[in-house]
């Protein structure tokens, strides 16, 4: 028995990640370890390196690494790219920050068009910046499709525009770690090049897999590169995937998680699962309305249907009220992260979530920042509550 008390009913894990993961996802985990080189492991490998397919939108090889969302950056900047490379990147916030230090650290020559981290990406940036470049150094532009610090999500098909739009030859790498699987994403049809990806925001899964889907130039640019590598080579891993296997050991239990969290997907519809989290995001920005408090991205073009980042009111701290939240209703909310820690918390309201769920996080909210005596008005439930009946659909019948 421990010695902490017991707190009734499930914790609210309304972070942008790590988010809930459903019962169903963790019974489809719950199997004895196979054999990764036998009969079974082929059919489960198969399964999801085919039906992960459907979700990034390609027909193109996606390589699953048994690493976090960090690991499947690495292996795109390894793989396709050699030391002293330049690469175009954009600062939409912390996760676009921590790429390019990455970057950096890996011997390549980032050059970062910086921002005051309150809107998603201007396409015309990058537009301007490759023009200038007619010596063609620049061999890839990162972007982060889902900015997870800040609430903004990026229109990666004007990315590609403005790509075509300079005649530029880069590569077009997107990290939709927290974006995959709760806002669309398209990598075939917006040309993308390398996008990355993991397991623990809109897939529902733990922490512990990640993903590059990759398009034949991304191939062929990969043979080109000297980085050293072998862990990330997608060389190495491609002919194993051909037939359902690995180079190394997978982590098998997540897959059998992913076969499920795939099937889940479907199941909903991805276009539902899109609009779930559209609407979602909707009702809380209507909730901080409500309160008089601010939401961090100005641009209401860029603004995510994942998570929204709250601006506290001067003289409050964001993580003294997450506190009061957590301590009084078991909420975890997400803090702010590098510039704006103290300053703004994150309400995740992406993955399996319902009205009801969300409209629990937002009382517990409205509940705590009355506790923590931060200035605000009440309502912000109320005109949720108000969005949410006047959208509400009964569940088609099957
Ligand atoms: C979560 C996240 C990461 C980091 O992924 P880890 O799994 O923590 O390594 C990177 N980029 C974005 C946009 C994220 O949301």
């Amino acid at each position: 028995m421990s010695n902490e008390p017991r707190r009734a009913g499930r914790h609210f894990l309304q972070i942008p990640g790590p988010s809930p993961v459903p019962d169903r996802i963790l019974r489809a985990m719950d199997m004895p370890v196979i054999d990764h080189r036998g009969p079974e492991f082929q059919k489960l490998g198969r399964r999801v390196l085919d039906g992960i397919k459907s979700i990034f939108k390609t027909k193109g090889p996606v390589v699953i690494f048994p690493a976090s969302g960090t690991g499947a950056w690495e292996a795109a900047l390894v793989n396709a790219l050699s030391p002293g490379d330049k690469v175009l990147m954009y600062e939409t916030g912390h996760f676009a920050t921590l790429w390019k230090n990455m970057a950096l650290k890996l011997g390549l020559v980032p050059e970062f068009i910086e921002t005051d981290w309150r809107a998603g990406v201007d396409a015309n940036r990058i537009e301007k910046r490759l023009k200038e470049d007619t010596a063609r150094e620049i061999k890839a532009v990162c972007v982060v499709h889902n900015e997870t610090s800040t609430g903004a999500t990026s229109r990666i098909d004007e990315v590609r525009k403005a790509i075509d739009a300079a005649g530029h030859p880069a590569l077009l790498m997107v990290d939709t770690i927290s974006g995959l699987a709760s806002a669309d994403y398209r990598h075939d049809e917006w040309g993308v090049d390398i996008t990355v990806s993991g397991s623990q925001k809109g897939l529902m899964l733990p922490p512990g897999i990640s993903f590059n889907a990759v398009s034949d130039k991304a191939i062929a640019a990969a043979k080109a590169s000297n980085t050293p590598k072998l862990f990330w080579s997608w060389e190495e891993m491609l002919p194993h995937n051909k037939n359902g296997y690995f180079p190394y050991t997978p982590a098998t239990n997540l897959l059998y998680g992913l076969a499920e969290a795939i099937d889940m997907l479907n199941e909903e519809g991805l276009d539902n699962v899109f609009a779930r989290h559209k609407r979602h995001g909707e009702a809380t920005r209507r909730a901080i309305a409500a309160w008089g408090m601010e939401n961090l991205i100005l641009d209401d073009r860029h603004f995510s249907p994942v998570l929204t980042a709250v601006v506290m009111p001067d003289g409050h701290n964001a993580d003294t009220f997450r506190k009061v939240a957590l301590d009084h209703f078991d909420i975890s909310l997400g803090t702010g992260l590098s510039k704006v820690a103290g300053k703004v918390f994150r309400i995740g309201h992406l993955g399996d979530i319902n009205d009801l769920t969300l409209v629990g996080t937002l009382g517990g909210i409205e509940m705590a920042l009355a506790i923590a005596k931060v200035p605000h008005k009440v309502g912000g439930v109320a005109a949720a509550m108000q969005y949410l009946a006047e959208t509400a659909k009964p569940f088609p019948s099957s």
